[in-house]
């Protein structure tokens, strides 16, 4: 069975990607923090359109959760190797740094920057094995230049994106790419609190991005014909960062 994880599939971005990966041939698993409704809805959608797969409840914040679910998984199915792994989950919480609070550093650094590493971690073992995989991280143009308020954010992206890069060069040889995805403005939950009509005058093509155009690039580099791109950040904005 080919197998994709997304990790924050419940919503937004992850479950277009969800959709897609389903719709390339994958059995996805769905993983989600707390949102069961929505996670149920990625699951149907999924199934809708002719795909199938699972939901896979672990905090990507909490490494023992990780390991016990996510591990969990792939010690009870030694024959179904996940191909495709998509790290997605994440959150912002923004504030100036001279006011940011502990909490805020550590919550968000730890969803996106150590979730990425302690599930890539386990699930690279499989692909090393199998000789194929396609690891595809969904960073930010905050981490490519920075936003005001978001140092927490553009850190843990920006590790992100240098931890690609490492990653593509030492698996390169086992047929496994490594590469980032770098949304713009997409119009999703995390940015429903945002003026579009305001922002969009920055944006070279006047509007706020979709979830399904992000996905469209993720599926781009998951596919086997992505063979010779990794360690690569691929912007998704509309134009507004070059
Ligand atoms: P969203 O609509 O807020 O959805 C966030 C998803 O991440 C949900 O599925 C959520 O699960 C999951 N999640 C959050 N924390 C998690 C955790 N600790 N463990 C497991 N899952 C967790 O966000 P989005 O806009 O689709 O963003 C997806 C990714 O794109 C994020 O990495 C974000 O930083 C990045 N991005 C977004 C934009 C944008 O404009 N929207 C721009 C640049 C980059 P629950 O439903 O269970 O809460």
């Amino acid at each position: 069975m080919k197998t994709a994880l997304v990790t924050g599939g419940s919503r937004g971005i992850g479950r277009s990607i969800c959709i897609k990966l389903a719709a390339m041939g994958y059995y996805v698993l769905v993983n989600y923090k707390s949102n069961l409704q929505e996670a149920e809805a990625t699951l149907s959608l999924i199934k809708e359109n002719g795909g199938d797969g699972e939901l896979l409840q672990f905090d990507v914040a909490q490494r023992d959760d990780i390991k016990q679910v996510l591990g969990g998984w792939i010690t009870g199915h030694a024959d179904d190797i996940i191909e495709v792994l998509i790290n997605n989950a994440g959150i912002k919480d923004d504030s100036l740094m001279a006011w940011m609070k502990d909490e805020q550093w550590d919550n968000v650094i730890k969803t996106s920057l150590e979730g990425f590493f302690f599930v890539t971690r386990l699930v690279l073992d499989g692909m090393m094995m199998n000789r194929y995989g396609r690891i595809i991280n969904v960073v930010s143009l905050s981490g490519l230049k920075g936003l005001p308020g978001q140092a927490n954010y553009s850190a843990a992206k920006a590790g992100v994106i240098g931890a690609t890069k490492s990653l593509a060069q030492e698996v390169g040889r086992s047929g496994i790419t490594v590469n980032a995805v770098a949304p713009g403005f997409i119009k999703t939950d995390m940015t429903e609190d945002l003026d579009e009509k305001e922002l969009k005058r920055m944006i070279p093509v006047n509007r706020f991005g979709s979830a399904d155009e992000v996905a469209y690039a993720v599926g781009f580099l998951a596919s086997k014909d992505a063979a010779y791109i990794t360690g690569q950040v691929l912007s998704v904005n509309g134009g507004l960062y070059s």
